[in-house]
């Protein structure tokens, strides 16, 4: 009996149409085994048995394509065990249901090695809109699903080690202050017990003795408000900088009036921070801005820019600037540019002000000319809400 429908119009015997068919399928051929993915055709019965696959797979997997024509389980055998449950239910809803399926998954291949595929597949239906059979790819993704492996691996290892060693400076920095403590008060009554007793010489050794001990301590106490930033959760709320701003130049009342500094100010805005946390970043800023001066008296301009979503906050000052080798360097922990100087800290002031910024969602940079000064800038988001101006 002839088949009607949507049977392919072909009529053996017909030399002329088998010779234009057999060059039409040549240049399909052609065609599909020269892209970098695996076209497959398969028949529309729940294993999904191969009618066609391009040679490509070989490449992919190690079997040739009469190998996956052959045996009609053959792809739910190398089907990754892992990956059954999720994919195989999936595909056969989504043939049933006649919807395309797109899917990422692993194929065993033939040393028994995973490979990552996307498959996309679809049925192919004829006239009368009957599925006639599915007509599928996959590309190889194995080397993109690797590097997402190796990254999220690498961001827990660093997320875990991070924890560690925040939780270890924090006991470490609590277990030594206090024998620190006893080497300090030791070191300052043994001072006042020897006074006049001792050569000029061992009275200078035990005032150093007891500046290293204080210079220590300072370190300690750095390190504990550094290791804390990263612990507590954040609270932001609307916050007035220009307040904000107020307590913090109130802390540096002593160091503003000895320097003979003007700091001057712009409005500024209302932002979206935890007030404390903002107000230490603007502390260290302007602590820096009035340590590391010039010759003339500090100058220092605190203003405020609409950035989008965000204020770009700066403190500019007229001091000894930084060199722009040192520019990245000096947010790291224990950077600073002088060690032996006298108004040279810890090097954690812009450590801690790296941490509270990108806490609060933001990021800090500096901008400067050796012997011109420097702009410290950060970014603080604006209040939820509240359009970009
Ligand atoms: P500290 O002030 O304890 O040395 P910081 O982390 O606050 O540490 O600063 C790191 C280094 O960055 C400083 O030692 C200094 O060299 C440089 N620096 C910071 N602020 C300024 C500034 N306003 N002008 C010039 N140099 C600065």
């Amino acid at each position: 009996m002839r088949r009607h429908g949507h049977a392919l119009p072909r009529a053996p015997g017909e030399p002329e149409l088998e010779s234009r068919l057999d060059e039409a399928q040549a240049r399909y051929r052609a065609l599909v085994e020269r892209l970098p993915v695996v076209i497959y055709t398969s028949a529309m019965d729940v294993q999904g048995s191969f009618t066609y696959i391009s040679p490509q797979v070989e490449g992919l997997l190690g079997f040739k394509p009469e190998d996956w024509l052959a045996d009609p389980g053959f792809w739910l055998k190398r089907l990754h065990p892992d990956d059954r449950r999720r994919i195989f239910p999936a595909l056969v809803r989504a043939h049933r249901g006649g919807e395309a399926f797109a899917a990422e998954y692993r194929l065993l291949d033939r040393a028994g090695r995973a490979r990552w595929v996307r498959d996309e597949s679809q049925a192919v239906r004829g006239r009368a809109g009957k599925p006639l059979l599915i007509q599928g790819a996959w590309s190889d993704i194995t080397a993109r699903k690797e590097l997402e492996r190796e990254t999220a691996d690498l961001r827990r290892e660093l997320a875990s080690s991070k924890a560690e060693l925040e939780e270890f400076v924090s006991v470490a920095s609590h277990e030594l202050s206090s024998p620190l403590r006893r080497i300090m008060g030791l070191g300052e009554t043994l001072a006042s017990r020897c006074r006049g007793r001792l050569d000029e010489e061992s009275e200078s050794m035990l005032a150093r003795v007891i500046d290293s001990a204080a210079l220590v301590q300072e370190l300690l106490r750095g390190l504990v408000r550094y290791a804390e930033q990263g612990r507590a959760g954040i609270e932001s709320s609307e916050v007035d900088m220009g307040a904000v701003l107020d307590q913090a130049l109130k802390q540096l009342d002593e160091a503003v009036a000895a320097s003979g500094a003007v700091i001057t100010r712009e409005e500024l805005p209302k932002v979206w921070a935890e007030p404390a946390l903002l107000g230490r970043v603007l502390f260290n800023l302007l602590d820096n801005a009035l340590k590391f001066r010039g010759k003339d008296p500090p100058r220092v301009h605190v203003r405020a820019e609409r950035s989008g979503p965000d204020w770009v906050v700066s403190v500019r000052d007229n001091g000894i600037g930084i060199h722009p080798l040192q520019a990245r360097r000096i947010f790291s922990i224990f950077d600073r540019q002088d060690p032996g100087a006298a108004r040279s800290g810890v090097g954690l002031g812009l450590a801690v002000c790296r941490k509270i910024v990108e806490r609060l969602g933001g990021r800090i940079w500096v901008e400067s000319d050796p012997g011109e000064g420097s702009v410290f800038r950060f970014t603080v988001p604006a209040p939820p809400g509240e359009g970009a101006a």
